[in-house]
């Protein structure tokens, strides 16, 4: 008899009979992909390049049968089961190596339904399936910021966007959620059937089974937004005339702004390349007009470097960012919330920026606020919410060598701007998941019993641990 070994919730192998597989593969809608198959290396390769895993089994899904077919054939036979999504995880989780692998990377579809202004997302679809299928509607889901993001991981650890200050996190637009459980069985949650999980899903993470499909609020949008980008020099005056505009910005408007090195690229002049930069970017949740009226003073706080700032379709302001973020680049990523912007805090980001080893890194400010922060406890595990400021550090480079030095990079801009740091942590954003529980209780604080009871009810085992995880408790 022929056999597969496949990693085990202890953490040794069980030795599967390829016969067992072969029931199973065809069984399926989708297919059952292992090393010898064709597609194995296209279907395994995992968006950060720091990733090379070889996992044993991949179950591509086609349908919610696939994924209930997928779960009960691992739990039955204790396997160590990874979800793959968008596959945008920084710290790898979609796979692993020896793994079993439940991908749900075809089950992208997006069924709109303009009167209701709701929409039902499958678990695997990209952020770009959603804006193409919503703003034909002239209708928006408040997401992230690039296109080939999967909904999965973004919206069960929160997800943050273009959209956030005037429609709060993804997670606060869900209406319901399907999910395949640990037996194989599907279970609805919303806030009128099992609240309790319900609750926990908007930002609990992949912990308490696969979400096959999200339903979500609509709102009105587009086709049309007033965007900006301009490219400044790194100055202190403008960083701290971009704080005063930040801090009195209406709900419409929210910005994502970072530092960086200008590119040698012939979109930017010449005598800039390789000089340090402040990018103020923002977009307006409302009329394009207006937005350009609200948005002007953003571009006019100094001499800009370029400014790319227009009114654009928002498919396209949602794409606007995607080539700095190629497949197979190596990246690490952590995030702290920020209590204040002082001119001290300023001093020390455009310090660190000068000190990054790759011109392809960045440090992200995020305003936060607006309908964001006005979530209960009662409606999301992530709250309190009350940080103004999010910044992301984003080491993204290209030479494998050099892992090293842009690795320390970020954990040192995370030492150095703790000192002006909030409590909590945004978990899309978690470096490698380093000391995972302590991360886990300082994303949560106050909201990690009540998470652990829900874990305990839907996972006891905790089957479901390739993630930001929480360990069941009562
Ligand atoms: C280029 C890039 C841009 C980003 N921009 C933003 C941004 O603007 N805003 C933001 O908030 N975040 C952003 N992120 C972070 C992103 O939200 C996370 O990396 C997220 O995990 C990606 O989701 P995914 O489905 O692609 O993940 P995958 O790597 O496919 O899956 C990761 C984990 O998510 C869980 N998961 C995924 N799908 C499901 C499902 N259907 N059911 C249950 N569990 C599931 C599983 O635990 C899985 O291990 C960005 C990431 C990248 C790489």
């Amino acid at each position: 008899m022929t056999t597969l070994e496949i990693v085990n919730l202890t953490g040794s192998k069980t030795a599967v009979p390829t016969k067992e597989l072969d029931i199973l593969g065809n069984k399926l809608r989708g297919t059952l992909i292992r090393a010898e198959d064709e597609n194995y290396d296209e279907a395994r390769q995992l968006w950060n390049g720091m990733f090379d895993k070889h996992p044993a089994v991949i179950v591509r899904c086609a349908g919610v049968a696939d994924v209930m077919d997928g779960v009960r054939f691992a739990s039955d036979r204790n396997l160590l089961v990874a979800v793959r999504g968008g596959a945008h995880n920084v710290a790898g989780l979609a796979s692993y190596d020896d793994g079993f692998v439940i991908d749900l990377s075809q089950m992208r579809a997006v069924h709109v339904d303009p009167q209701a202004r709701t929409a039902r997302v499958e678990g695997g679809a990209q952020l770009g399936d959603i804006d193409r299928e919503t703003q034909a509607f002239g209708l928006v889901i408040p997401t992230g910021v690039v296109s080939e993001t999967g909904i999965g991981g973004l919206t069960l650890n929160g997800g943050v966007g273009w959209l956030r200050r005037k429609w709060g996190m993804t997670c606060d637009n869900l209406l319901s959620v399907e999910l395949v459980t640990v037996e194989g069985k599907l279970l609805k949650a919303s806030k009128t059937q099992n609240e309790d999980l319900f609750w926990a899903l908007c930002g609990g993470g992949g912990n308490f089974g696969i979400v096959t499909s999200f339903e979500f609020e609509l709102h009105p949008l587009g086709p049309e937004v007033m965007f900006c980008f301009v490219m400044y020099p790194d100055s202190k005056d403008i960083l701290q005339k971009f704080r005063k505009y930040a801090c009195s910005e209406p709900d419409e408007v929210a910005m994502l702004s970072f530092t960086g090195t200008v590119p040698e690229d012939e979109n930017f002049p010449r005598e800039w390349w390789h000089k340090p930069f402040f990018v103020v970017a923002a977009c307006y949740a409302g009329a394009a007009d207006k937005g350009e009226l609200v948005l002007q003073p953003l571009r006019e706080l100094g001499t800009s470097i370029v400014d790319f700032s227009d009114h654009m379709l928002f498919t396209d302001v949602q794409k606007f960012l995607d080539a700095d973020y190629p497949k197979g680049r190596n990246y690490y990523w952590k995030s702290l919330y920020l209590r204040e912007f002082s001119d001290a805090t300023i001093d020390t980001i455009l310090g660190l920026n000068r000190k990054a080893p790759s011109h392809h890194s960045t440090i992200d400010i995020w305003t936060m606020g607006g309908a964001m922060s006005r979530v209960g406890t009662d409606e999301s595990p992530l709250s309190p919410r009350e940080a103004p400021f999010m910044i992301g550090i984003e080491a993204n480079w290209d030479n494998p060598q050099e892992n090293e030095p842009n690795i320390a990079w970020v954990r040192e801009c995370v030492d150095e701007l703790a000192q002006f740091a909030a409590p909590g942590i945004y978990l899309n954003f978690p470096g490698f998941l380093e000391k995972a529980d302590e991360l886990i209780q300082e994303a949560y604080g106050e909201n990690l019993k009540r998470l652990a009871e829900v874990k305990q009810k839907y996972d006891p085992e905790n089957f479901f641990r390739l993630n930001q995880n929480i360990k069941p408790g009562s």
